[in-house]
C-alpha cells in the first residue's frame, strides 16, 4: 500500500481539508469519511495516520509522509501497533470491540505520536456499540485520532454523526479509475496476461465512480463473457422451468461472481434504456455490444427495459439482506427474459 498523500486520486477536497487542519494543528478528534465504497476512504485514513506519525516528515510539511521511517513502513505494512482498524465481527461491530478500544484509549500509545483508530463499515455498529462509542466521542483525547468510514451514512445514529466532522468522498472520474486500475494491475498477480486498454476502459465504466467496483469487475474476468451471459439470461424461453432452475443454480453459486454478473446485466439493460431514450451511442458502457443492444432494443419497450433494471436492483437488495442467492435468481430470471429475440 502506498501512503503518499499525493497518490490519493480524485479526492482533492477531502485532502485539502485534512491538510489545512494538520497545518493549523486543528485536526478534529473524530472524522466521518463517507461516500461510495472504493473511492479512497480507507487509503486516506491510513495516509492520515502516516502523516500524523511519520518520524522524518519535514517540519510544516503535511503532504509527504517519508514512506521510509519505521512508522511509515509499519503503517504501510498494516502492522503498526497504534494504527488499528475495527471491522465488523460477522455482520456487526459489537460493544465488546468498542470497550476494547476504550481500554486502549486510556493508555499511552505504544510508539506513535497519536494512536489512529479506523472504524470501518461504521454503519454496522450495533445500537449498544454505537452508544458506547458516543462516550469516547464526547471525551476526546489528544492521544487518539478516530476515523469512521462508511458507504451507508444514513444508517448511523444522528448523535454519532453530530460528534464527528464529516468529509464526503466524491465518486471518481473514469480517467482516475483507469489510472488506479493500471497501477494495481502492475502490482497484482491476478492476471495471466495484462488486460488490454479496452478491457481496462470497460471495467472503469462499470465502476460507476468506484475504483473498488471496477477492480472487482476486472478481476472477475467476466467482462469477456458479457455477451454470452446476457444471451443466456434473456433467451430462457418461457415455459422451460428446468433450464431456468439450472441457470439460477449456475449463477447463484458464488456471491462475488453473482454481484459482478448482476452488474453486467444491470448496465446492459441501462444501455438499452439509454439508446431508446436518447439514442446516444457515445454514452453506452457496452458500446462494443451494440449489435446485441440493438437486437434487444427492437424487442422491448422503454418501460420493459426499466422494469428489468428495477428487478435487478431489487435482487441486489435481497442479496444484501442475505437472502439465498439461488432463490434470488429464481425470482429474478423470469423477469429478465424476452418472449422473442
Ligand atoms: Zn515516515
Amino acid at each position: 500500500m502506498k501512503l503518499d498523500w499525493t497518490d490519493i486520486r480524485g479526492q482533492q477536497r477531502a485532502k485539502t481539508l485534512l491538510e489545512n487542519a494538520l497545518e493549523m494543528d486543528r485536526l478534529h478528534h473524530a472524522y466521518l469519511f463517507k461516500g461510495l465504497s472504493g473511492v479512497g476512504k480507507r487509503l486516506t485514513a491510513h495516509s492520515l495516520a502516516a502523516v500524523i506519525n511519520c518520524q522524518q516528515r519535514p517540519e510544516g510539511d503535511f503532504e509527504t509522509p517519508c514512506g521510509e521511517c519505521r512508522s511509515c513502513r509499519k503503517i504501510a505494512g498494516g502492522n503498526h501497533p497504534d494504527v488499528v482498524t475495527i471491522e465488523p465481527d460477522g455482520a456487526y461491530i459489537k460493544i465488546s470491540q468498542i470497550r476494547d478500544l476504550q481500554t486502549e484509549a486510556n493508555k499511552q500509545p505504544h510508539e506513535a505520536r497519536r494512536r489512529v483508530v479506523i472504524i470501518d463499515e461504521a454503519h454496522t455498529l450495533t445500537t449498544e456499540a454505537a452508544n458506547a462509542l458516543l462516550k469516547t466521542l464526547e471525551e476526546p483525547t489528544t492521544r487518539m485520532q478516530l476515523v469512521l468510514v462508511t458507504d451507508q451514512a444514513h444508517r448511523l445514529l444522528d448523535t454519532i454523526i453530530s460528534r464527528c466532522q464529516t468529509l464526503r468522498f466524491a465518486p471518481l472520474e473514469t480517467d482516475d479509475i483507469q489510472a488506479i486500475l493500471r497501477e494495481r494491475i502492475d502490482t497484482s498477480d491476478a492476471f495471466d496476461s495484462v488486460p488490454s486498454d479496452q478491457t481496462v476502459g470497460l471495467a472503469a465504466g462499470y465502476g460507476e465512480g468506484s475504483a473498488g467496483r471496477a477492480w472487482q469487475m476486472l478481476e472477475s474476468g467476466l467482462l469477456d463473457e458479457r455477451e454470452s451471459l446476457v444471451r443466456r439470461v434473456i433467451d430462457q424461453r418461457a415455459g422451460r422451468p428446468a433450464s431456468l432452475l439450472d441457470l439460477a443454480e449456475d449463477l447463484g453459486r458464488s456471491n462475488d461472481q453473482l454481484e459482478a454478473q448482476l452488474d453486467i446485466l444491470k448496465l446492459f439493460f441501462r444501455d438499452v434504456m439509454l439508446l431508446m431514450a436518447a439514442d446516444d451511442r457515445d454514452r453506452l458502457v457496452n458500446a462494443d455490444l451494440d449489435d446485441l443492444i440493438d437486437q434487444v432494443t427492437d424487442g422491448l419497450s422503454l418501460e420493459g427495459a426499466a422494469d428489468r433494471v428495477e428487478a435487478i436492483f431489487e435482487a441486489e437488495e435481497r442479496l444484501e439482506r442475505n437472502v439465498n442467492p439461488q432463490l434470488v435468481m429464481e425470482n429474478l430470471l423470469p423477469r429478465l427474459q424476452l418472449e422473442e429475440l
